[in-house]
């Protein structure tokens, strides 16, 4: 059989031992993962540590290989058609009311004021700083890898926030400064989310509040649909966080465990059929396509429509309920005196 020329990864693989527990004892989870959304070379593998139970995507690229797996994947200024339009989300109805969401959810443990200082990792162009100041007053500082995302964070005049470029354990922000720090769909791209929960709790207050967002392992869509569940996001994903793992990777990092809910998060079930159509179809590569395969492609969408109203909609809520949605957010505390 010929080789598919998308089966050879281009960039340097690594298979570190378990990013939690340290064990070297694997089975795997899931394979034959690709890079579904942004179309890169390469087929994937998630490993199950037999100790701690921590999936991880192993082998992996290493830390400079990744570069190439991000390229116009996420970049605000990517010159790519593939890029993620995050800031129109954040900008729509949709994307305003995750971010109230989100507020919410950290509100259960503790309402914030002006005298919290709110520091969110992986911040893109700061848009949850906006809401989180708007509705509670509190001083917002925002850090991120991606210095075009900074630079448009900075220039397009929201809340009055710090930005800096960077990652949390070469700690750009003074120690003890922040009472809150957030990751939102973050800690699953760290290749080491134990040393970086472990940076956030030096740059915590005594007694603040870690908050962790990240698609959900044991969640109802990721058994149904396997390796086309699109939140597996293989290889940009480097850790897959059951609720069990999250809260573990939590405490070794030395953070009390305060509070873990799933969360809605209705556009899984769509997403990961719409970007397994177009894969079918051919249509995710560089247009223009063939009329015929475009009109099946309008096709798609029109029934995803019908099915986000009718199936994802519904499920969503009593997964939810059930706890097997496919989010997940989880609030550590750190210790109220000296480490
Ligand atoms: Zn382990």
């Amino acid at each position: 059989m010929a080789l598919d020329p998308r089966d050879a990864c281009p960039v340097p693989l690594e298979s570190p031992a378990c990013l939690l527990c340290g064990g070297e004892d694997f089975s795997v989870a899931l394979e034959g993962l690709r890079d579904f959304a942004w179309q890169k070379p390469g087929v994937f593998r998630l490993d199950r540590c037999r100790a701690c139970g921590l999936v991880m995507t192993r082998p992996r690229p290493t830390v400079e290989g990744l570069g190439f797996y991000y390229e116009g994947a996420y970049s605000a200024g990517a010159d790519s058609t593939q890029a993620v339009d995050m800031a129109g989300f954040y900008r729509s109805g949709a994307g305003r009311l995750l971010n109230r969401y989100r507020l919410i959810t950290i509100e259960k443990v503790r309402k914030l004021g002006p005298d919290d200082r709110l520091l969110d990792v992986g911040c893109s162009q700061g848009f949850f700083l906006d809401t989180a100041h708007e509705h509670t007053g509190c001083a917002v500082a925002g850090v991120d890898l991606d210095a075009g995302s900074v630079a448009l964070a900075r220039a397009r005049g929201g809340a009055p926030a710090e930005y800096s470029v960077g990652r949390l354990i070469d700690d750009p922000v003074p120690a003890g400064s922040a009472s809150v720090i957030t990751f939102f769909e973050c800690l699953e791209h760290d290749p080491d989310p134990v040393a970086t929960l472990v940076a956030a709790r030096r740059a915590l207050r005594p007694g603040g509040l870690v908050v962790v967002e990240v698609p959900n392992w044991r969640s109802l869509w990721r058994v149904v649909l396997g390796r086309r569940w699109m939140p597996l996001l293989a290889p940009q994903h480097l850790v897959h966080f059951s609720p069990d793992t999250l809260r573990a990777t939590l405490e070794r990092a030395g953070f009390e465990f305060v509070h873990h809910q799933t969360m809605l998060f209705p556009i899984e079930l769509v997403t990961s059929l719409g970007l397994w159509g177009e894969d079918l179809l051919g249509v995710r590569g560089p247009g223009p396509h063939p009329l015929g395969k475009r009109a099946l492609h309008g096709l798609m969408r029109l029934i995803l429509l019908v099915v986000f109203w009718t199936v994802e909609l519904p499920v969503a809520f009593w997964s939810r309920v059930f706890h097997v949605a496919g989010h997940q957010t989880a609030i550590g505390r750190a210790p109220s005196g000296p480490a």
